[in-house]
């Protein structure tokens, strides 16, 4: 059996030595970087070749890569490392890095081409001022192949084992069985056809219902079908699989996940199956305060060199959760945040945030691309992607910051504050949406961001806002490049002396698509991913992507969903709409006495109504949702919910206990929605109402309508977590009865479109 392995990978395994240094390095971009590489290639003469595929065994591994260029003709191999700054402040092991990987394209080239000596150069390229520095040696083929060797030997162990893990992984895998004693309700149909998508390939969105358990519905089949790609004996058209990703967008996502794979363990051995939580630094450093440098913090120091000691210990545990990962880190005196990156390297499935490998510096999509990795991904309640995504293409910059690190550099700030301070005088009223951002606003930041670059990288660590605005302005000048219509580009004024300048992604699949594109295999799934044609446009899916609407396991009887049309919730009749919504909670309360929740579009709605209710009823136990609720605060308003209670608990729509909130049986027993959740109507809403008019033909229901629409059923979602569940539901608003909206509604739901509101017997 051979074992793949690129030239970087190898190096990264057996020459990475010595500390861990995240100090100030602005790392080029993939686009800069690919630039710098054509520059360099331009350079050069007519005989020099660039890209250059080398391949060569040793072992049962074969050692694989693209050297950057050849020059026959003068027998002169290059590697070009595009960098920002000083390359004084290159940290030593990156450069020894650097040279084992050239050397190993050395000795592939040589033998390829039966060489007897090659030179070697070493080309380091500044983005910014275009300079090249290079640095040469002339080996011999003899020299190379020893050093080639000596990298393959240390290597070749860790395949070894690797290569029997692989094999053991497959077939148990392939073995694997469903963890509980039979499927529920439309969970077959999901595994089915999650099984099915990844086996083949491709994108599939599923809508599914809650409460079927969607977690192990995607995780058995998708771990299934890794196991049945992988082993030999199967015959599938996909090529097997290397890792699989679980995406979530909220820690408790990610806990439900791993709760999950646990439940897939055997009772008496281990699944040899590698398992690694990933999570955000806030959240593992164990030095919160000190730059992650290893002449400061010690966890950082020498973590190189410990590195293989604590990988070779983690990988004996196939679960490695952020406790777990935390222990092994501390027993190597290593830091748990990186180490916990470089175990995901080793890992078969990785659970961590969508940040991971949808952001545009995206760690886990970075990796895929660069070894070749053949993954696929669960992104888990897919439809936060929408938002989430546009929040990673989105990027702003603020005037008081700017003019709070000023100082440090007055005149590198100085054309950039001319431009900014014009746009705010040529601009009277407090928000604008503009074409395009201007150019000589680009220009200036750019100039602005080449000055910082090698100012902060002769002051790393002494200027820590100044070092935030630096990459806040990266981030733009990133954007402002792909500026396009999916984006806006727009001014706000809040006061005289404020500008905030912002580019606004409206509509995040270009940058998703190639993300989709690099996974072999991607499964999105939610209880509101319609409309499918909604999902597929805005996050980039391909159009071969494949759409499964899963029928709810629950019965029409279970829910008594009502339509009250008598009330609106527009804006205008919002003050009219209080006291016929407190007739409405207390009529239902005192027919059925039990634990409600009642979902409002803002807080100021939710105060009013909440307000109105207590003082008219204060025999009823109330509590609320407060803006910025800590988790002891919000555990403590849903341990509200006790069975068999009786209580009225209000909150907003799309806000934490809109979904994931799980209150089964008595806990919670109806939910009244006093809006549509439609986005407000404003300027930024109205311009993305036009270009999603102009772009997908569906400005309304892209910009409104769907979004909104989401929001109250995920919230209606809360009320049936189970097929003995009953319950009853209010709509409150008469644009529910339109047909626009009732179509969006959940098709097992049995609704009563009844005038007047009455309450209804629900257990
Ligand atoms: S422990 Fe904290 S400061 Fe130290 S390297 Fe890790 S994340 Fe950085």
């Amino acid at each position: 059996m051979t074992y793949e392995v690129a030239v970087r990978t190898l190096c990264e395994f057996t020459a990475k030595r010595g500390n861990l240094d995240m100090r100030f390095t602005p790392s080029p971009s993939a686009l800069e970087g690919m630039a710098g590489h054509r520059t360099i290639a331009a350079r050069r003469g007519s005989s020099f070749q660039t890209e250059l595929t080398l391949t060569g065994d040793y072992g049962l591994l074969r050692i694989r890569g693209r050297a950057d260029g050849y020059d026959p003709e003068q027998n002169r191999l290059e590697e070009f490392k595009t960098y920002r700054g000083d390359l004084a402040r290159m940290p030593e092991n990156h450069r020894a890095l650097h040279w084992a990987q050239l050397r190993i394209y050395g000795w592939l080239l040589c033998r390829q081409k039966h060489l007897a000596s090659v030179k070697l150069v070493l080309v380091y390229f500044e983005v910014a001022s275009e300079r090249e520095t290079l640095f040469e040696e002339e080996q011999s083929a003899q020299a190379l192949e020893q050093h080639f060797a000596s990298h393959c030997e240390e290597f070749v162990s860790w395949a070894e084992l690797e290569t029997a893990h692989r094999r053991e992984r497959d077939a148990a895998l392939n073995e694997l069985r469903f963890p509980f004693a039979d499927f529920h309700g439309g969970q077959r149909d999901l595994s089915r056809a999650v099984y099915k998508r990844v086996k083949a390939g491709g994108a599939l969105l599923a809508q599914a219902p809650t409460g079927i358990g969607k977690t192990v519905g995607t995780l058995f089949p998708a771990l299934k079908a890794m196991g049945a790609v992988g082993c030999s004996e199967a015959s599938t058209p996909a090529a097997p699989l290397d890792k699989l990703f679980y995406l979530v967008a909220k820690t408790s996502q990610r806990q439900l996940a791993l709760d999950a794979l646990k439940r897939f363990q055997p009772p008496d051995s281990t699944l040899p199956l590698r398992i690694v939580e990933l999570v955000a630094r806030g959240k593992s450093c164990e030095n919160p305060g000190l730059p992650c440098d290893g002449a400061v913090c010690p966890l950082a120091r020498g973590f190189y060199d410990r590195l293989p000691a604590a990988r070779a210990e983690a990988i004996q545990s196939s679960f490695l959760d952020q406790d777990a990962v935390r222990q092994v880190a501390l027993r190597h005196q290593l830091c748990p945040y990186y180490l916990g990156q470089e175990l995901a390297r080793w890992s078969d499935v990785v659970v961590g945030d969508y940040n991971y490998y949808f952001d545009r510096s995206a760690m886990l999509y970075g990796w895929t691309v660069t070894h070749e990795w053949r993954v696929c991904l669960l992104v888990d309640e897919a439809h936060n992607l929408v938002e989430r995504a546009r929040t990673m293409y989105t990027a702003s910059l603020d005037f008081d910051a700017f003019n709070a690190v000023r100082d440090a550099l007055p005149s590198a700030f100085e054309p950039l504050r001319r431009v900014w301070s014009d746009l705010n005088s040529e601009q009277p009223e407090s928000h604008r949406i503009y074409d395009e951002p201007p150019e000589a606003l680009l220009t200036a930041l750019n100039k602005l961001i080449s000055n910082l670059v090698d100012y902060l990288s002769s002051h790393a660590g002494q200027n820590e806002a100044l070092q935030e605005f630096f990459f806040a302005a990266l981030s733009f000048a990133r954007l402002a490049a792909d500026y396009d219509s999916s984006t806006l580009f727009e001014l706000t004024r809040p006061g005289r002396e404020q500008s905030v300048l912002c580019l606004r992604n409206l509509v995040p699949g270009r940058f998703l698509a190639p993300r989709f594109a690099g996974a072999q295999s991607s499964v999105l799934f939610s209880a509101t991913l319609a409309p499918h044609a909604f999902f597929r446009d805005i996050l980039g899916l391909p159009q071969s992507c494949v759409s499964l609407d899963v029928p709810s396991p629950f019965q029409a009887e279970q829910l008594a969903v009502r339509l009250v049309r008598s009330i609106s919730t527009r804006f205008k009749d919002r003050a009219r709409s209080l006291g016929p919504i407190a007739d409405l909670l207390v009529n239902q309360f005192r027919a059925q006495p039990g634990n409600y929740l009642v979902f409002l579009s803002s807080f100021e709605y939710l105060e009013a109504v909440a307000g109105l209710f207590t003082d008219r009823y204060p025999d009823i136990p109330t509590w609320r949702q407060h803006s910025g609720m800590s988790e002891p605060d919000r555990a403590a308003f849903l341990a509200r919910f006790l069975p068999e209670g009786a209580g009225v608990g209000f909150a907003v729509l799309g806000g934490a206990f809109a979904e994931g909130v799980d209150l089964p049986g008595s806990r919670l027993i109806g939910a009244f929605v006093a809006t549509l959740g439609l986005p407000q109507v404003n300027a930024v809403n109205e311009e993305m109402q036009r270009r999603m008019a102009t772009r997908f033909g569906s400005g309304y229901e892209y910009t409104y309508l769907y979004p909104g629409i989401q929001k109250v059923v995920q919230a209606a979602g809360r009320v049936i977590r189970t097929t003995s569940d009953r319950g009853v539901l209010y709509l409150i608003d008469d644009r529910f009865t339109h047909s626009r909206v009732r179509k969006l509604l959940p098709q097992w739901w049995n609704v009563d479109t009844g005038v007047s509101p009455r309450p209804s017997s629900v257990v």
